[in-house]
């Protein structure tokens, strides 16, 4: 018997019939004689639809506090079908708000982060033998008011609940069965993996894999919470993201991300000299504005190129920031680029292989892409390419680092 947090995505909890689904499968669980937590996100395309509604009176920027009640409430809906389901089948369950419980956060409204989990009304049901069904993607800060923790945010509450209560295991079920080596999507024969480390599973969250919110990998890994990521679907064992890999023979690659999500910016002929890099980015950070990748060339003649990355969604201000600021700088040109893609690949074997770069930049080359922008960290190699090579440089990478799942290739 163990105590197992699952928590089902928008898409588990679609529509009746798909709640009902839910439902069998906890039940399961029950059976099986494991206590469960349930965490639910609201039915897919609810939050958007909420947000729409909000962003038609409140214009660009809704009142946050008000924002936070507005979108809560689509968690509200599926924890109430969910518990009604399970007692039809006979399991006993309760439906919980983010401060019934309570999940205590700080007052940023829409990003809120969870400071603090009150276990005892979740452990009492438990011993009662009831399944509590916890809205998550909400909490409650210390005036009482409801906050909301970032789209996406429920895995974060299901992985923060499970470390709370010392959980066994963290499931995220959802509508893919596992991580693959990439996005099935692109690469047909894509392989499903086991294992990743929690490392590597923060790489590939962070650079575009959508499988998993990267704050809740980061949490699941700071508190060294089992998480499972399998299909609401189908049986099967998904995959688990560990602390290391035990006993295993660790590929050089354990997987290929891509993020179509980011914008390029480059300063040319600005003079190279102290200070101008902060000269550039101040501005940037103070408007609040991410910035991912830094390139600066060697300078020419007393003159440099400075060019960085930024999320897409972010790019019109931050070119227009610069613009205005272009004569601080004395920069000869200021241009930008929104059609890019970055492609990284990820391995915690890459530490103790030489010439992975090398493999890259090559398998890269022999499909004639060009590499406008390079980044590496010990286990990620992220290259910018133009966004039309996506596709290509995706299936170039996957083939040179031989990921693909043998037995489906021999198929095809
Ligand atoms: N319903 C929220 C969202 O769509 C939270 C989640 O699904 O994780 O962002
Ligand atoms: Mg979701």
């Amino acid at each position: 018997m163990a105590l197992i947090v699952q928590k089902y995505g928008g898409t588990s909890v679609g529509d009746v019939e798909r709640i009902q689904g839910v439902a069998r499968r906890v039940a399961r669980y029950k059976e099986a004689g494991h206590d469960v937590v349930v965490v639910v996100s609201a039915i897919s395309g609810e939050t958007n639809r909420l947000m729409a509604m909000g962003q038609q009176i409140g214009g660009d920027k809704p009142l946050p506090r008000e924002l936070d009640v507005l979108l809560s409430s689509g968690e509200q809906v599926t924890i109430a079908l969910l518990s009604m389901a399970l007692m039809q089948l006979g399991v006993s369950a309760k439906s919980l708000l983010g401060d019934q419980v309570a999940v205590h956060t700080d007052s940023a409204f829409g990003k809120a982060r969870i400071e603090r989990i009150d276990t005892q009304t979740l452990k009492a049901d438990l011993d009662q033998g009831v399944v509590p069904v916890v809205a998550g993607f909400q909490g409650v800060n210390g005036d009482g008011d409801i906050t909301t923790l970032g789209r996406g945010g429920s895995d974060t509450s299901a992985v923060a609940l499970a470390a709370a209560l010392h959980a066994d295991e963290c499931e995220i079920c959802t509508d893919v069965d596992g991580v693959y080596t990439a996005d099935p999507r692109i690469i047909k024969d894509a392989r499903r993996l086991d294992q990743v480390t929690f490392e590597e599973m923060l790489e590939l969250a962070s650079l575009g894999s959508k499988v998993l919110h990267p704050r809740s990998v980061e949490f699941a890994g700071r508190y060294k919470v089992p998480l499972r990521v399998l299909s609401t679907f189908q049986e099967g064992p998904g995959t688990l993201i560990t602390m290391e890999m035990d006993n295993m023979e660790q590929a050089i690659v354990s997987g290929i991300a891509h993020a179509l999500d980011e914008a390029k910016i480059t300063v040319a002929g600005v003079p190279d000299i102290p200070g101008v890099a902060s000269k550039i980015l101040g501005p940037i950070g103070r408007k609040n504005i991410e910035v991912d990748m830094i390139l600066q060339n060697t300078g020419a003649d007393g003159l440099t190129d400075f060019t960085f990355t930024v999320k897409r969604q972010d790019f019109a201000e931050a070119l227009a920031t610069l613009e205005n600021m272009a004569k601080e700088f004395s920069a000869r040109e200021i241009s930008g680029d929104d059609a890019i893609a970055k492609v990284s690949i990820v391995g915690v074997g890459m530490r103790s292989h030489a010439g992975v770069a090398t493999r890259m930049f090559d398998a890269l080359a022999a499909e004639n892409i060009n590499i406008q922008m390079i980044s590496t960290s010990e286990i990620k190699i992220s290259v910018v390419v133009a966004e039309r090579y996506m596709e290509l440089a995706v299936r170039a990478l996957h083939a040179e680092f031989e990921l693909h799942d043998q037995e489906q290739s021999a198929n095809v």
